[in-house]
């Protein structure tokens, strides 16, 4: 038998039709009849944290929820937190980094119907959630459509289809099909067993996320700067490609590293990862002083800014927590392949 506890904070899962479109009205007491019913062998307990549009739930809300995981997790096997899409990867990745070695299964999940709508996703959703506590997945984790994602891989890809979340550039944790849950990368994600969990609830707000568009004027680096930003994720071209000729992006950067703001550099395009190593022009950023985020989601590279920031002010130490994986964000060594060039 199993011990979980519901987290509700919200999002279409919850919401019901009102004056002007959905709104989050469901509390714990209605999802919770579901889980029961479908898993009467386990022992279901829920918490009404927040009724919020995922669109809301920022920091403030990340901490929330941190917290009270990390009090109640002694008490039970796993948690599932229910949650608005549109967000949820976003708190997933947050989680998986304040919630550091985190040894229990903590599973994030939500529909694109409400759960009261007859053709919604939402009970599929919540059974695959109790599917991956039940099979031992450790660590932050999103559980939609039958897949279980890694907290940190995960990324909404759709804003209509039920196969809205995607793992990008991982294996899905676990997948259910018709003869049981296939794990299929159960070790991303949960930290070593000799490591205590430790909740890591810094975090700083200071970081913007600015993507490139041929023609980007310098002098948004300035205005970033002036409005007190400390990191900037900025989503690059290819595998890691900016202009610097008639508008100069390079010299901004050098001016960035100097004041001691954060750029982790990112590829715009969803698959696959930046290496700055390729082109000369990507040498020519690597010599600005700059974060390589390898093949990290820009979820998980904003995410992970924001918590290293709230660690550390250190340009040498926030280097250092990129060169390191805290849970499955990043593939540090590339698949090798012969060279082509
Ligand atoms: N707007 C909703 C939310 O993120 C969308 C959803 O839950 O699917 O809260």
């Amino acid at each position: 038998m199993k011990r979980i506890l519901l987290l509700t904070t919200g999002g279409t899962i919850a919401s019901q039709m009102g004056d002007r479109g959905l709104v989050p009205t469901l509390h714990g007491s209605d999802i919770i009849t579901r889980l029961r019913t479908g898993y009467p062998r386990f022992e279901f307990d829920y918490e009404d944290l927040m009724d919020l549009d995922s669109s809301n739930i920022q920091p403030e809300e990340w901490k929330l929820i941190a917290r009270r995981v990390y009090s109640v997790l002694p008490d039970y096997d796993g948690i599932i937190i229910t949650h608005g899409t549109d967000t949820m990867a976003y708190t997933a990745a947050a989680l998986s980094f304040m919630l550091e070695s985190l040894h229990k299964s903590v599973v994030l999940t939500g529909s694109q119907l409400p759960l009261q709508n007859p053709l919604s996703d939402g009970v599929t959703n919540l059974f695959t959630a109790v599917e991956a506590i039940a099979s031992g997945i450790t660590g932050v984790s999103v559980a939609f459509n039958r897949k279980i994602i890694s907290g940190t891989r995960a990324v909404k890809v759709s804003t209509m289809g039920f196969d809205a979340f995607e793992s990008v550039n991982a294996a899905y944790l676990g997948e259910i099909f018709a003869d049981g849950t296939r794990l299929l990368n159960p070790c991303q994600g949960g930290g070593s067993p000799s490591y205590p969990t430790t909740l890591r609830e810094e975090i700083c707000n200071d970081v913007f996320i600015l993507k490139l568009i041929p023609g980007t004027r310098p002098e948004i680096f300035d205005a970033l700067m002036e409005m007190g930003y400390r990191g900037i994720v900025l989503e690059a071209f290819g595998a890691g490609g900016l202009h610097y000729i008639n508008r100069d992006l390079l010299g901004k950067l050098a001016m960035l590293s100097q004041r001691g703001i954060a750029v982790v550099v990112c590829s715009q395009c969803l698959y696959e990862r930046c290496d700055l190593s390729i082109y000369d022009v990507g040498h020519r950023i690597l010599d600005q002083g700059v974060i390589p985020g390898r093949d990290m989601t820009t979820e998980a590279a904003a995410t992970k800014l924001m918590w290293a920031l709230g660690q550390t002010d250190n340009m040498d130490q926030l280097h250092r927590i990129f060169d390191t994986c805290y849970a499955g964000e990043v593939s540090l060594i590339a698949t090798p392949s012969c060279p082509i060039y």
